[in-house]
């Protein structure tokens, strides 16, 4: 007789004991003598190219994709493709990776989870990891006053949430945000993001009310200004032109900005510019919305790059690496900000039980394993190391920029960046292109030092492949 317990609907709980990856440790099947990079057939192999002809047949074409990596498994910064071919990840997804592929105690809690409770909804019950992440998460903000949190399951999402309970906090309905910005994609977030012009074209009507004003980007400055002489006069423009022309600013809810512009090219903001920007907002009642869905969760060598200005942003939206790569998302305010009425705003699946434990779990791994001080520590060699890029080729890269591991290099063009990044991917490293025409570094805040000189190298050498190809395009 089967003495095992069966659950309601009569499956087995252990009908499939012993499934290989539960049983594997995270990162077993990696060779801790291979190389990495390690390129074993072309890129993409022969199971690669099996995987992009169905996917040409069945995906949404408006997937933007940037080349052909298709990965498999990752473990720390190292992924396999399907085809065996083993890289060394700078990207981290999209900046999302924070602890490295499959950190086992990331991978551990998960798994924990998932054999307790895969869901209950957090909207209308009362889910204690829920709770739990958000007391952890509020401790991290970068607030003088206690705050709250709501968590959801994008940056998409964590920036509309931050939207509505700005125009419902305030009782105004205007939003400014950034030419180079990048927001998200669906209609409140998308009308926001302003980095490229396809990310509107045909989509429109956007959200009306939102406005957009000029970043502190100082290498291509959009007044053709310098810093510091300047004087921070993109900040300016939001009083002497949208105030004076466009709206009212009592009619503003909020100014929603990335302390350092993420899908828009790595732009860090000079000295004093968000300073002057959360004073001109405290002038008029106008909350700040620190936007740091891709520069948050330790990628800046502090939890949120907006502390390296001492400025104190009112709402506070995260997601990508505060997750490890589970989809979570979070939006953090004042919790005198936060008193919409019940029903206001809520969602099924945001803060899910899994997403909550990884992120739980990546908070501790940040703290644990000293993963800010590492980001401090392996950018500066990275930047050092680009610079010194720079020097070999000034005419090729234009600028090198960046905080802790959120780092980029400017080209001329967006097609010799495109160059650049396919390069690194014919060599096994993998990087991305970012803005006009810049290649951004991101990788897992768990990068080493030997990886770092790794990912050097191989960058120097396609940067010689791109100045060799195509010299005369741009002397
Ligand atoms: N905000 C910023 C700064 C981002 O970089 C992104 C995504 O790249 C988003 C929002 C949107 O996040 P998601 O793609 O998770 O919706």
């Amino acid at each position: 007789m089967n003495r095992r317990a069966t659950a309601p609907g009569g499956a087995t709980p252990s009908a499939s004991p012993g499934a290989p990856w539960a049983a594997e440790e995270p990162g077993a099947w990696l060779d801790p003598g291979r190389p990495v990079p390690d390129l074993v057939t072309d890129v993409p192999g022969p199971e690669g190219r099996r995987v992009l002809e169905r996917d040409a047949r069945v995906t949404s074409p408006s997937l933007p994709r940037a080349y052909e990596l298709v990965p498999r498994r990752g473990f720390g910064s190292v992924v396999e493709d399907v085809d065996g071919n083993l890289f060394l990840d700078m990207n981290a997804g999209i900046a999302v990776a924070s602890t490295g592929h499959a950190h086992p105690t990331v991978v551990a809690a998960v798994r924990r989870q998932a054999g307790e409770l895969l869901h209950y909804s957090a909207s209308d019950f009362y889910l204690p990891i829920y709770s739990e992440l958000c007391d952890a998460l509020a401790g991290t903000a970068p607030m003088s006053a206690p705050a709250r949190v709501f968590l959801t399951n994008s940056g998409t999402e964590a920036v509309e949430g931050a939207v509505k309970l700005a125009r419902a906090a305030t009782g105004r309905q205007y939003v400014i945000s950034f030419f180079g910005a990048f927001h998200g994609r669906t209609y409140g977030s998308v009308s926001l993001t302003a980095s490229k012009a396809r990310y509107h074209a045909g989509f429109g009507p956007l959200l009306p009310g939102v406005l957009h004003a000029p970043y502190g980007y100082c290498h291509r400055c959009p007044l053709n200004l310098s810093y510091p002489d300047c004087e921070l006069a993109t900040v300016d423009y939001l009083e002497q032109t949208l105030f004076r022309y466009e709206v009212d600013p009592g009619e503003v809810a909020a100014v929603i900005v990335e302390p350092i512009l993420g899908e828009g090219g790595y732009v860090v903001p000079p000295p004093g510019w968000l300073a002057k920007l959360k004073a001109t907002c405290q002038r008029h009642g106008i909350l700040l919305i620190a936007d740091e869905v891709q520069s948050g969760a330790g990628r800046t060598g502090r939890m949120w790059a907006i502390e390296h200005t001492g400025v104190e942003p009112d709402i506070l939206c995260s997601a990508k690496g505060i997750a490890s790569g589970l989809p979570l998302g979070a939006f953090i305010a004042r919790d005198e900000l936060m008193t919409w009425r019940p029903g206001a705003h809520g969602s099924t699946y945001g803060g899910s039980p899994l997403p909550c434990a990884a992120g739980l779990a990546t908070l501790e791994v940040l703290r644990g394993e000293r993963l800010l001080d590492n980001a401090r520590e392996q950018g500066e060699f990275l930047i050092g190391g680009l610079r010194q890029l720079r020097a070999r080729y000034p005419w090729l890269i234009e600028d090198v920029r960046g905080v802790g591991l959120m780092l980029a290099l400017e080209l001329p063009s967006g097609h010799l960046a495109e160059e650049l990044q396919l390069g690194a991917f014919r060599r096994g490293l993998l990087v991305l292109e970012a803005g006009e025409s810049a290649v951004r570094l991101s990788p897992p805040l768990v990068i080493d030092r030997e990886q770092c000189q790794t990912a050097l190298r191989l960058l120097a050498e396609s940067l010689d492949e791109v100045a060799t190809s195509f010299e005369a395009e741009v002397r």
